[in-house]
């Protein structure tokens, strides 16, 4: 044997002895290509469940995409659907969260009435844009901004004016998991409505056959354990038999005190982890590094 051949046997018998890591043990983050360590799927797992905002999809989507083009376009968007039934709904709306925030300070109230006086119409509209902008700017999460936000997407991403982006990992993974029987679900914070448009409309076309299931905080908030095992009920499975993939610790803390196994996953612009969290959780930094069971 030549020496060559001796050392290349040497490293195949140490990549055997290696083998994939377990989960819940901690993997090495950096490049898959450049040999980081691989993570087992546990041979019960039949479902994959993910959260999408700094695990499917840059946050920066999201953060700066996708509120800019809010930002951007509420005014023209608000000129061109004001006669349609669900405009009109999405301000009657606002206006009743604007009285219900009547003692908030910087709240922008909205005037009622037609709007058909002279120049009621633009009064109205800058004041659902103030309104929007003011709500935008305190991070508010009320059912009646995310309703004329969610209302806006839709019609961005339908007519192409956005598409939606996930890491470059993401889709192959989700096609090869599928390939193998696993079945693949969405739980987001964002609504099930929302997540069907990310996924019908992205740079990579409709990927939305590739999802099994959507769930969002209908079903109860990410961290509570209990939210998890609704879910595992939904789908007909054990919480064992799901692996939940997020960046935040606390979704997966929950999640794993309902027996789901859980990866935790490090993206660019995501919030940096505690050196525990780093230490507890099984980290990886692209999909690719997941090893599913050979059974599946
Ligand atoms: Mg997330």
């Amino acid at each position: 044997m030549s020496a060559l051949a001796f050392l290349r046997a040497v490293l195949r018998l140490a990549a055997a002895r290696l083998g994939p890591a377990p989960l819940r043990v901690r993997v090495q983050t950096g490049d898959a290509r450049a040999g980081a360590r691989m993570l087992s799927v546990p041979a019960e797992v039949t479902g994959i469940l993910l959260d999408v905002e700094g695990t499917t999809t840059p946050i920066a989507f999201v953060k700066d995409t996708l509120f800019t083009y809010v930002k951007e376009n509420v005014k023209e968007y608000l000129r061109t659907h004001w006669a349609e039934e669900e405009c009109q709904q999405d301000v009657a709306l606002l206006r009743k969260q604007a009285e219900e925030d009547a003692q908030l300070d910087g709240v922008v109230l909205i005037p009622g009435g037609s709007g058909e006086e002279a120049d009621g119409h633009e009064r109205m509209i800058q004041a659902v844009v103030d309104n929007v902008y003011w709500q935008m700017a305190l991070d508010r999460k009320t059912t009646a901004l995310k309703q004329i936000q969610g209302h806006m997407w839709r019609a961005a991403f339908a007519n192409g004016c956005v598409k939606s982006e996930f890491f470059e990992d993401v889709v192959p993974a989700i096609r090869k998991w599928r390939e193998a029987g696993m079945k693949v679900y969405i739980y987001s914070s964002g609504s099930v409505e929302a997540q069907k448009l990310l996924f019908g409309y992205s740079t990579e076309g409709d990927i939305l056959t590739l999802v099994d299931g959507h769930f969002d905080t209908k079903i109860g908030s990410k961290v509570e354990s209990e939210s998890y095992k609704k879910i595992a009920t939904s789908i007909g499975c054990s919480t064992n038999n799901i692996l939940f993939l997020t960046d935040i610790p606390r979704e997966a803390h929950a999640a794993e005190e309902a027996d789901v196994h859980v990866a935790v996953v490090v993206r660019p612009g995501n919030a940096g982890l505690t050196d525990d969290e780093k230490s507890y959780y099984s980290l990886i930094d692209s999909f690719s590094q997941l090893v599913l069971p050979a059974s599946t």
